[in-house]
């Protein structure tokens, strides 16, 4: 079914001229729950307790691999069967669980209940539960999200968690920036590099990496984002009072560099200082993605939806490296964050919205495109059918943002080409 959207009034422009595919049928795609595993990384005193099945247990543990060096800062307190059927007092035992947990790891500061399909199917309510157990635990916050497979992709896991964070961000009416989205340390460290050399002088994050450094919200913060799917997380620090700065995503040297500029813009950084500032890693990036695009120009690629970076990532591929788009997958199209990313893109582009996987999978095998990214559930039948795969789990994975990494984005997808090339001389 091919409709037209109904713009909202500040992007009709972007919008107008463009049909998006809204499909609602069987998806394929991780829960919230997989969050975890950069999550957990990014704070660093921050644990994450799943209420849920052993299918959640498996999840993160297959997800995240076992640590072997370190304590896991994640864990699953399981439901058993006589839970669900309501035989024991789940909330007595989940005050148990947390008692013993943050008594035997007091290095513990930010504790995350995170809920699940069966959590919300018996109705366990977490919220309740954290503002019980909040208090009663020393310095402890314990707060809670949910990281449920319900109608959900598994990017969503960070906009719940994140969008947590934000009613206990005390308040800060100075004019400060405030990136939000985690990212790798490497990649945040480089863009604070950045933002200092343009004199920005007071630059917060969300995440950060330790709860005690939670930033402060209020009517003087302005926000990049720097994922696509932090939805919730945006409107939560609207509610706040601070106010959001519409860009390009910083993928690439093009979306790096509108990324920064609508920062520089608003804190009234002068032109020719941000050109001389952004200029070195503009050209780093611009050579490193040169290397790649011999590889990829003229390539025909596929995205199903799935991290919800296809829109910004299509963007980067076809104006950056020449890659032709036969369709642009998302699992959620937010019509506002990704104002500018459509306005970006070529005008006959294909995007769809939503999921019916096997109809999708027939306009994949029609279009036979030179790459196709997906979740993992499909590539190895899409590769089985001689087609070329990308995981989408991957980007989220990999350090894939700012001009430092721009090469190494558009390496991920011309790996599998390279591959293929060597399977079949
Ligand atoms: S939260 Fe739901 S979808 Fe995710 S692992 Fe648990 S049961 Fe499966």
């Amino acid at each position: 079914m091919t409709i037209a959207l109904a713009p909202s009034a500040g992007v009709a422009a972007a919008f107008a001229p463009r049909p998006v595919l809204r499909e609602r049928g069987q998806r394929e795609v991780f829960c919230g729950l997989t969050g975890i595993v950069w999550l957990h990384r990014k704070v660093q005193d921050a644990f994450f307790l799943v209420v849920g099945s052993r299918t959640c247990a498996h999840l993160l543990q297959s997800a995240a691999g076992v640590m072997v060096f370190a304590e896991p800062r994640f864990a699953t307190a399981i439901i058993e069967e006589r839970d669900l059927a309501g035989l024991a007092d789940a909330n007595e035992e989940l005050d148990k669980v947390v008692h013993r947990l943050l008594s035997r790891r007091p290095e513990i500061k930010l504790l995350f209940l995170v809920g699940s399909c069966p959590s919300e199917v018996i109705k366990i309510d977490l919220k309740r539960a954290a503002e019980r157990l909040n208090g009663s635990h020393g310095g402890v916050r314990i707060l809670n999200y949910s990281g449920s497979g319900i109608e959900t992709t598994f990017t969503q896991g960070e906009d719940a968690c994140l969008a947590s964070l934000v009613p206990v961000m005390p308040e800060e009416p100075a004019h400060q920036l405030l990136i939000v989205g985690a990212l790798p340390d490497v990649v945040e460290d480089q863009f604070r590099r950045l933002f200092a050399e343009l004199g920005i002088a007071r630059v917060e994050t969300l995440p950060p990496r330790r709860s005690k450094d939670l930033p402060g919200v209020g009517p003087g913060t302005r926000f990049l984002l720097a994922q696509p799917f932090l939805g919730d997380t945006a409107q939560a620090l609207e509610a706040r009072g601070a106010v959001h700065l519409p860009a390009l995503f910083p993928f690439g040297a093009e979306g790096t560099t509108a990324w920064l500029h609508a920062a520089a813009k608003e804190f009234g950084i002068d032109e020719m200082h941000f050109r001389a500032v952004v200029a070195p890693g503009r050209e780093r990036a611009k050579r490193a993605i040169a290397r790649q695009a011999e590889r990829l120009s003229g390539k025909s690629i596929f995205f199903m939806p799935d991290s919800q970076l296809e829109v910004p990532l299509a963007r980067f591929l076809h104006n950056e490296l020449g890659m032709s788009l036969v369709e642009v997958g998302t699992p959620y199209l937010h019509r506002a964050h990704l104002a500018a990313e459509i306005a970006a893109l070529p005008a006959d582009v294909q995007l769809s919205e939503g999921q019916d996987v096997d109809k999708q999978l027939d306009r994949v095998r029609a279009a036979r495109p030179d790459l196709t990214v997906c979740g993992l559930g499909l590539a190895n039948p899409l590769e089985s059918e001689g087609l070329s795969t990308k995981w989408a789990i991957e980007l989220v994975f990999t350090p894939v943002h700012g001009f430092e990494q721009a090469g190494d984005l558009a390496e991920l997808f011309a790996r599998p080409l390279v591959r293929r090339d060597r399977l079949t001389v």
